[in-house]
């Protein structure tokens, strides 16, 4: 499957594993969009959030591994933010189920 995230999770693109565990992977974004920007990914190819739904298990893990990245990049005090784009009005660019975990920084009270 020509999908960039596994391709980053099978290690044929190079991007550091900076969280790994038996569901998922996290890496830092390549275009951060604030101090601490990191994606946190299922290993398993999984389209967006919607498709996920049939999975809840999964998405506790991955909750669970997007508090832990954050901890472990020292933002779990000061505050972050998870969010997921699922679809084109979401502006979804890679087709493969991801959560950022932004902080590091006082962010903007909107979402959108
Ligand atoms: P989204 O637009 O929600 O699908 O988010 C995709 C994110 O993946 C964007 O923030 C991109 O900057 C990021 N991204 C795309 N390619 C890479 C890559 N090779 N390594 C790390 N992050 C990437």
């Amino acid at each position: 499957m020509d999908c960039i995230f596994c391709k980053i999770i099978a290690g044929e693109i190079p991007s550091p594993h900076i969280f790994e565990d038996e569901a998922c992977i996290a890496i830092r974004d390549i275009n951060p969009q604030a101090k601490v920007h990191c994606l946190v990914m299922p290993k398993k190819h999984i389209a967006n959030l919607t498709e996920a739904s049939a999975d809840p298990e999964l998405l506790g893990k991955l909750m669970a591994a997007c508090a832990k990245v954050a901890a472990q990049e020292g933002i779990a005090e000061s505050g972050y933010r998870v969010a997921t784009n699922c679809g084109e009005n979401a502006c979804q660019s890679v087709p493969h189920l991801h959560f950022h975990v932004l902080g590091g920084e006082k962010m903007g009270e909107r979402m959108s």
